[in-house]
């Protein structure tokens, strides 16, 4: 009997273990197949099975189930929710399987938005280097806090960099301005 419902993300993260290292290359380490977008909250659970069932990743059918695609475990990718908006609808399995390997890293098309969001925000080179000489860990803990006292529309944990470059870049300018000034 052909299955009717979706298998788990961590059955579907098995498969590809066992099939494509470039989707899943850490059975302990849960992300999206096509950007390596991931979420350090993901990692809270000891089991590599609670880890991928618990991530933020949607299954997404390789050829979608309106066109025939099975709820078998080889028709379902794991991707973020920005992937799956902007798969390819098709019907074909292999042009899918191209386009989420040949996806830009998350990580990088970060760095990328980030350097046009910069210096529209007013970030210099010389704040680059005056950021470089900052305690890495001390500025996570004051770019919550400074989030908190903007009185941000937003948790700081649901702030993500995908999307909010500019915000991000306008906020830096503005704690890089705060720490130079108290040093
Ligand atoms: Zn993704």
């Amino acid at each position: 009997m052909a299955r009717t419902s979706r298998p788990s993300r961590y059955a579907i993260a098995q498969y590809w273990a066992q099939h494509e290292h470039r989707f899943v290359c850490d059975l302990g380490e849960p992300e999206c197949f096509a950007c390596g977008y991931w979420n350090e909250h993901w990692d809270d659970k000891k089991s590599p099975r609670e880890r991928w069932n618990r991530a933020r990743l949607e299954r997404a059918h390789i050829i979608a189930d309106s066109i025939g695609g099975s709820c078998e475990v080889e028709n379902f990718l794991l991707l973020c929710r920005q992937c799956h908006r902007e798969a390819p609808m098709t019907n074909s399995r292999e042009l899918m399987l191209a386009w989420a390997r040949n996806r830009e890293a998350h990580i990088s098309k970060i760095f990328r938005e980030l350097s046009f969001a910069l210096p529209r925000a007013g970030v210099t080179e010389k704040d680059i280097e005056r950021f470089d000489a900052l305690d890495h860990k001390l500025f996570r803990r004051r770019f919550k806090k400074h989030l908190r006292q903007l009185q941000f529309d937003r948790h700081p944990h649901q702030f993500g960099l995908m999307g909010d470059c500019d915000t991000a870049a306008c906020v830096l300018k503005d704690f890089i301005t705060q720490e130079t000034n108290r040093n």
